[in-house]
């Protein structure tokens, strides 16, 4: 049995809206607002942001221009780490692709099911272990600092596997292991006792993946992380903003972190390893809903317009009397409760079209002037291809970071895809 970790293990966040989030059919988010979401996962406290694919074409400027924030302190202290696939061929392109690239999570299946129905028997369990380790090996090689090892099926992987699995990622040097709830199969009772399980047997930090397919992505967080820290090890629970993910998607960030300080006792007992300021919940949420185009349910825990709304006379009279009479937790606390604008007359946006008045207008309204005509010309241009992303026009924070930061913005915004030999 492994040996327990000497101080009180903790609770992270690893939010993968960057990744499985814009894996999700019909979803999709544009690298300018993929970079907005890190800037505010950052802004929010949580640990690690999945920030995107290092073997995908089109994701290695805007990584590497994500790694040049992070080394310029405008992303700090959050850590980027990118998703690929556990095989040593995609370790070499990520390096190739994105030379910068500090932190790996690496995927392989290890359920039978996965092993029968997707590798049509071609892969033995050892063969799964080889391409996992292998991989390992050439990530931590070619200068990774930390590597996390995805189990993908893990739920429907039988403990033996995924303990063998687990050891032989850790003896490799891997830092966790992500067990992942791909198919929503688990409920909080039996997560629980598996992970708690892993935790003592394998003796590594553990991450807890969950989707929604039975409606139980955030209590089984919360039941994975538990089993975690009392089998004696960190836990990081993944999470996206709004839940957006493949499906019915994955456990809400916002959701996931009130179940952890607001439910009944669970933050007497179990420890955050770095603050979340909830004060940002309600912009990071709205933001996702206004790039992912996908707007947040009425009945959002927290975030949602009903989330403090009282219309009946007992509830609103009680309210009134005391918010603690039928409000668990307060609006204040996520950000909510401030004034908004809205325009009701004239408006100038940004577009793919804009021109110089109206952008001078549109950035003057928010303080923001240039020293040259140039300078405005360029940051114009920026945005003009920003919205050539996002076809939609760009938000207050959009603007200000393709103004502050235009050489970013210039990478962020860059594609160029392959010459086409064969053509
Ligand atoms: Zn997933």
């Amino acid at each position: 049995m492994a040996t327990k970790k000497e101080q009180t293990p903790k609770i992270y966040f690893l939010d993968v809206t960057n990744r499985d989030g814009v894996q999700t059919a019909k979803l999709g988010l544009s690298k300018l607002e993929k970079t907005m979401i890190n800037i505010y996962l950052n802004e929010m406290g949580v640990f690690q942001s999945e920030f995107g694919f290092p073997t995908t074409r089109h994701e290695a400027r805007y990584l590497e221009a994500n790694l040049e924030l992070a080394k310029m302190g405008v992303l700090k202290p959050i850590r980027l780490e990118g998703w690929i696939r556990a095989i040593v061929e995609d370790v070499k392109t990520a390096f190739k692709f994105v030379p910068n690239i500090k932190h790996l999570n690496l995927s392989i299946s290890t359920s039978e099911q996965m092993l029968k129905g997707k590798f049509r028997g071609k892969k033995t369990e050892d063969d799964i272990i080889k391409d996992m380790t292998d991989a390992v090996d050439a990530a931590r090689a070619l200068g990774a600092e930390s590597v996390g090892v995805n189990a993908e099926d893990a739920s429907r992987t039988e403990l033996g596997f995924l303990v063998k699995f687990g050891q032989a990622a850790k003896e490799h040097g891997a830092a966790r292991l992500r067990y992942c709830d791909t198919l929503g199969y688990d409920n909080p009772f039996s997560i629980y006792e598996t992970m708690k399980a892993l935790a003592e047997n394998v003796g590594i930090a553990l991450e807890v993946h969950c989707h929604g397919d039975l409606g139980m992505a955030v209590a089984n967080s919360l039941a994975g992380a538990k089993g975690t820290v009392d089998g004696g090890q960190d836990a990081y629970i993944n999470t996206t903003v709004n839940g957006i993910g493949e499906r019915a998607g994955n456990a809400d960030l916002v959701a996931t972190v009130l179940a952890l300080n607001k439910s009944k006792s669970f933050a007497k007992n179990y420890q955050l390893g770095n603050p979340i300021k909830l004060a940002v919940a309600a912009k990071i949420a709205e933001f996702a809903s206004y790039a992912f185009d996908v707007p947040i349910p009425l009945n959002q825990p927290g975030v949602g317009a009903n989330a403090f709304a009282h219309a009946s006379g007992i509830h609103a009279d009680g309210v009134l009397k005391d918010p603690e009479n039928y409000e668990l937790y307060s609006y204040k606390e996520l950000g909510r409760g401030k004034p908004k604008f809205v325009e009701t007359g004239r408006e100038i946006i940004s577009g793919q079209y804009s021109g110089i008045a109206g952008f001078r207008h549109l950035m003057g309204k928010m303080n923001v002037t240039f020293g040259t005509k140039d300078e405005a010309a360029d940051i114009l241009e920026l945005v003009r291809y920003a919205n050539v992303q996002s076809h939609k026009p760009l938000v207050e924070d959009e603007l200000l970071f393709i103004a502050k930061y235009p050489h970013i913005a210039q990478k962020v915004l860059t594609q160029t895809p392959l010459v086409l030999e064969t053509m």
